[in-house]
């Protein structure tokens, strides 16, 4: 696992690499930071996925064929945590990049590869990704009887009340969501939303407004609940349609 870190680090978009290939990741890694990328290297599909949930990288590069989890599980969870994608397969099987762009990869390159290409796909996801950032995604979410329309910054409650959201307040609610189930530390939340603060009580403050909105009894939530030491908890399962039809 290599670190590359410069004194403007934070400047640049940071990208995880997951091959368990020490030679493609070297060349990977390489060429990605000559181009001024920050690059982590990893071998099994488990220790990317552990890291993701404290560190939440621009975008993850996905080699399909891993020692441990198959590379389309990786791929599956990454996409419900909101991470961008693009796969590298070997396999060079149509099968796999059809599935692979179902399960949300945002693109793929076959190997063996131009180091360069994969640096022009990367640039072109991150722009893609900036132009819609995940509000305006055209999304609505459905858990325990609410809907959440990303777009409209609203949800509408069990019994049809409509409740506005601030823009901070939905983007949140849209990454717990979509971990479905994981745990996400403060951490990975205060990068995740872009918040310009790195004051942990950001998250707090904003979770407590939504559990305001959402909870029952917000003193006993049930919806976002809190894992102690750990971080937070969207424990109810969530199905996703797509209001505008586009992707992502
Ligand atoms: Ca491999």
């Amino acid at each position: 696992m290599g670190t590359h870190q410069g004194t403007d680090a934070q400047l640049r978009d940071l990208v995880f690499v997951v091959e368990d290939d020490d030679d493609v990741a070297r060349t990977i890694c390489d060429t990605l930071r000559k181009f001024e990328y920050e690059t982590e290297h990893f071998r099994r599909g488990g220790e990317l996925l552990r890291r993701v949930t404290r560190k939440k990288p621009s975008v993850c590069i996905i080699d399909l064929g891993l020692p441990d989890l198959d590379g389309l599980d990786v791929l599956r969870n990454l996409h419900e945590m909101g991470v961008a994608t693009v796969v590298v397969t070997g396999r060079g099987d149509v099968t796999d990049r059809v599935l692979g762009l179902e399960l949300g990869a945002d693109d793929y390159v076959v190997k063996p590869f131009e180091p360069r290409e994969l640096v022009a796909r990367i640039a072109s996801v991150l722009r893609r990704l900036q132009r819609s950032s995940s509000v305006g995604s055209g999304s609505a979410g459905h858990f325990s009887g609410w809907t959440f329309d990303v777009d409209a910054l609203s949800l509408t409650s069990p019994t049809g009340k409509t409740i506005g959201l601030s823009r901070a307040e939905a983007q949140l609610l849209e990454v717990l969501a979509r971990a479905n189930n994981r745990v996400l530390s403060r951490d990975f939340l205060l990068d995740a939303v872009g918040a310009a603060s790195t004051f942990d009580r950001t998250i707090d403050v904003r979770v407590s407004r939504l559990r305001q909105k959402l909870e029952r009894d917000p003193q006993n939530p049930e919806i976002i609940r809190t894992v102690y030491g750990s971080g937070y908890l969207f424990a109810s399962s969530v199905q996703w349609t797509r209001r505008g039809g586009l992707p992502r």
